[in-house]
C-alpha cells in the first residue's frame, strides 16, 4: 500500500468507527484484571491474535499474542471440535456479509483437558473484506459466582478466595452447615418453599457471623463459614450453637409447618496439611456427614483419626464387593467346636466367617456390620451354610450326629427368602435338618418381630435347630424364651463374664439355666477361656460349652487334625 493510500484509509476506517488493532489490543490489556471473560482480537490481515492474558493460565495457548491464527487456534482446540472450527472460520472468510462468530465448542485447558467456551466475536470489514473480528469468550460451565436464591456468593468465589492461601495455611476454622433432611421439604411443601428456608437460612447465617469472617453457600443446601482470624474449635462450635438456635426459632415463628435443623461439620485449618481447595472441599465433607451420622442436628470437629477408618472402611467395603462378585475369594470359614458338657464329647462346631486382604486376616467384628450394611451378607450368608453343611457331611463320617452352626443375620431375615435357602441347601448337601443349628442374635430380632417369627416357626415346621445368640446382651426379654422356645440358648461371653465376677450375676446365670431346663431348652455357655471359668461353669451345668479353653475357631483341616482325628481335648 502507497503512503497516500494508508492515509486514505485510516481517515476512512475514523469514519467508519474502525479502530485501530493495536488499540483494541491495549483496551483488551486494561481490561484484564477486570473479567472472568477473555477479550480477544483476530487481525487477520496480519495474522495475529491477542487475547486478555490471563487466558494463559487457564488454556494450552502458546502466548497471549501469536502469529499464525489458525493452526495455533486449532491446536488448543480439542480435537473433536476442530473440524466445527475450521469450517466456521472458512465461511466467514469466504461471506461477504457475515458479520457475526457465535460458536460453542471446547478449548483444552493447561492440563489438555477439554473446556466448554463460547466464542463471540463482531467481524469488522473493509470494502467488503474482513479487516479483524473483536470478541469475548467465556467458560460456559464455569460455577456461578454467586447464588441468586440465597444472596450469598457461590462455590467457585470460595474456590478464588482458599486459592489464595493456598501456600500458607491460615489460623482459624472452616464451618461447613447443612440443612438436615432439605429433599423433603421441597419435595412436601414446594421448590418456592424450600427455596423461602434457604434464603432464611441465609439471613440467619449472616446474622450470626462476626465482622471478618467469609460466608458462602456451596452445594443447594449446604453453606460455609470460613474464619481465617485465628477462632477456635470452642468458637466454631459457638457459632454454630447460635445458628442452630436462630434456625430453631424460625421453624417456632412457621409454626413448625417446615421442621428443618442444621448440621455443622468443623475443620480447624490447623487439622490440614495440604491447604487445597479439594482437599478442603473433602475434609469439610466429611466432617458434615459424621455430624448427620451421628443423628443430625450436631456439629462434629473433623480428625484425622476419625478419617483413615473411614477411608480404611471404604477400601475394607470395595474390596469385600469385589470379592463376592469373585466367587467369595478372600472368605473363608472357621470352625469352632462345641462339646456336651456332661460327658465331654464332641457335639459339633459353629462356623465363624474370616476374611484375608493382602494386608491379613480381617475379623467379623469388622466386616459383618459392612456386608450388613451393603446387602453383601445374603450372598455371603447363602455361601456360608453350603460350605458349613459340606463340612458337617464330611464330620458325619466320624461322628454320625455332628452338628454345625451357622449365624443368620437379621438382614438375610428381613431382606431374602432365607428359609427357601436354608431348605434349599439341606437338600442339595444331603442333610438332615436337625443337625443344622440356625443362630439368630436377640438385638436383630426385636428390630424385625414379624419376619423373626414366620422365619422362626417354619424353620421349626422343618425340623430345623434353633439358637438363640448372645443371651445376657442387650434386651435379655424373657418373653422370648417361652414364646419362641428355641432349642438352645447361648449366653454371651460378657454374661459369663460378669457371672464370674459377681456373685449375683452368677446367681442370675444359675437361676437362669434352672428355668431354661425347666421350659425344656438347652444351655450353652459362651466364651470360656480359663480352667477356672469352666470348674465354676461346671457347677450350673450347662448343657454344651463353647470357649477358648476348649478350643479356638480355626480353618477346617486344623479342626479336623485337632478335633477329630486326636480328639486332644482337655476336659
Ligand atoms: P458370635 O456368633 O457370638 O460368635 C462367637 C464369637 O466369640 C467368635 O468371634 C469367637 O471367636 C468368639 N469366642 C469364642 N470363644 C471365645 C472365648 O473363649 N473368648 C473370647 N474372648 N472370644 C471367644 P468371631 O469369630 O470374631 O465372630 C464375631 C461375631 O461375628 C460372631 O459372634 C457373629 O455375631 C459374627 N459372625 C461371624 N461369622 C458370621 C457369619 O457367618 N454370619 C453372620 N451373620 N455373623 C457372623
Ligand atoms: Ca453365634
Ligand atoms: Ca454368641
Amino acid at each position: 500500500m502507497k503512503e497516500t493510500d494508508t492515509k486514505k484509509t485510516e481517515k476512512e476506517d475514523q469514519r467508519q468507527n474502525l479502530l485501530p488493532v493495536d488499540e483494541l489490543r491495549q483496551m483488551i490489556a486494561l481490561f484484564n484484571p477486570c473479567t472472568d471473560d477473555y477479550l480477544f482480537v483476530l487481525d487477520f490481515q496480519e495474522d495475529t491474535y491477542y487475547i486478555s492474558p490471563y487466558a494463559t493460565e487457564r488454556f494450552s495457548l502458546p502466548e497471549y499474542y501469536f502469529h499464525d491464527v489458525v493452526n495455533n487456534l486449532l491446536a488448543v482446540t480439542y480435537e473433536k471440535d476442530r473440524g466445527a472450527l475450521t469450517e466456521d472460520l472458512e465461511d466467514l472468510l469466504a461471506s461477504k456479509d457475515r458479520e457475526t462468530h457465535n460458536l460453542i465448542y471446547r478449548w483444552l485447558n493447561t492440563e489438555g483437558q477439554p473446556v466448554w467456551i463460547n466464542c463471540r466475536g463482531r467481524v469488522v470489514r473493509r470494502d467488503g473484506e474482513v479487516v479483524y473480528m473483536v470478541g469475548c469468550i467465556n467458560e460456559i460451565g464455569r460455577k456461578q459466582k454467586a447464588d441468586n436464591v440465597s444472596g450469598l456468593l457461590g462455590e467457585s468465589s470460595l474456590q478464588m478466595f482458599l486459592q489464595s492461601y493456598a501456600d500458607e495455611i491460615p489460623d482459624g476454622y472452616i464451618l461447613r452447615l447443612g440443612l438436615d433432611n432439605f429433599k423433603s421439604i421441597n419435595t412436601k411443601l414446594g421448590i418456592e418453599y424450600g427455596d423461602m428456608v434457604l434464603r432464611r437460612m441465609g439471613d440467619i447465617i449472616e446474622q450470626c457471623v462476626h465482622d471478618g469472617q467469609h460466608l458462602y453457600r456451596i452445594v443447594a443446601d449446604e453453606f460455609m463459614i470460613i474464619d481465617f482470624n485465628g477462632g477456635t474449635a470452642s468458637d466454631a462450635s459457638e457459632l454454630y450453637r447460635s445458628i442452630r438456635r436462630s434456625l430453631d426459632q424460625f421453624v417456632e415463628e412457621n409454626h413448625y409447618e417446615a421442621f428443618v435443623t442444621v448440621s455443622g461439620g468443623i475443620l480447624l485449618c490447623r487439622d490440614v496439611q495440604d491447604f487445597s481447595w479439594s482437599q478442603i472441599m473433602k475434609f469439610s465433607e466429611f466432617a458434615l456427614t459424621e455430624a448427620k451420622q451421628l443423628g443430625k442436628n450436631r456439629e462434629y470437629i473433623f480428625s484425622q483419626n476419625d478419617y483413615d477408618a473411614f477411608l480404611k472402611r471404604r477400601m475394607l467395603t470395595q474390596s469385600l464387593r469385589q470379592s463376592v462378585a469373585n466367587n467369595m475369594e478372600g472368605f473363608e470359614v472357621y470352625y469352632q467346636p462345641i462339646f456336651h458338657s456332661n460327658t465331654g464329647k464332641l457335639s459339633g462346631a459353629e462356623a465363624l466367617m474370616r476374611y484375608h486382604t493382602a494386608d491379613g486376616m480381617v475379623m467379623p467384628g469388622e466386616f459383618i456390620p459392612i456386608l450388613e450394611e451393603t446387602g453383601l451378607i445374603i450372598p455371603a450368608g447363602r455361601w456360608i451354610l453350603y460350605e458349613a453343611l459340606r463340612f458337617a457331611k464330611r464330620m458325619e463320617e466320624t461322628i454320625p450326629d455332628f452338628r454345625v452352626n451357622v449365624n443368620v443375620s437379621y438382614v438375610q431375615v428381613m431382606k431374602s427368602d432365607v428359609v427357601e435357602d436354608i431348605m434349599e441347601a439341606l437338600r442339595v448337601c444331603d442333610m438332615k435338618p436337625k443337625d443344622l443349628v440356625i443362630e439368630l442374635t436377640e438385638s436383630g430380632l426385636i428390630e424385625s418381630d414379624v419376619y423373626f417369627t414366620r422365619l422362626w416357626k417354619q424353620l421349626k415346621e422343618n425340623g430345623v435347630r434353633l439358637a438363640l445368640d448372645d443371651f445376657g446382651t442387650g434386651y435379655s426379654n424373657f418373653h422370648y424364651l417361652n414364646d419362641l422356645r428355641p432349642d438352645i440358648i447361648k449366653i454371651d461371653r460378657s454374661f459369663t463374664m460378669r457371672a464370674m465376677a459377681n456373685e449375683y450375676e452368677y446367681n442370675l446365670l444359675s437361676l437362669l439355666s434352672g428355668m431354661v431346663r425347666n421350659l425344656e431348652l438347652k444351655v450353652c455357655v459362651e466364651g470360656v477361656e480359663t480352667e477356672e471359668e469352666r470348674d465354676k461353669i461346671a457347677l450350673l451345668p450347662p448343657d454344651f460349652s463353647q470357649g477358648f479353653f476348649y478350643g479356638r475357631p480355626c480353618a477346617q483341616d486344623v479342626f479336623e487334625e485337632k478335633f477329630i482325628r486326636n480328639a486332644a481335648v482337655q476336659w
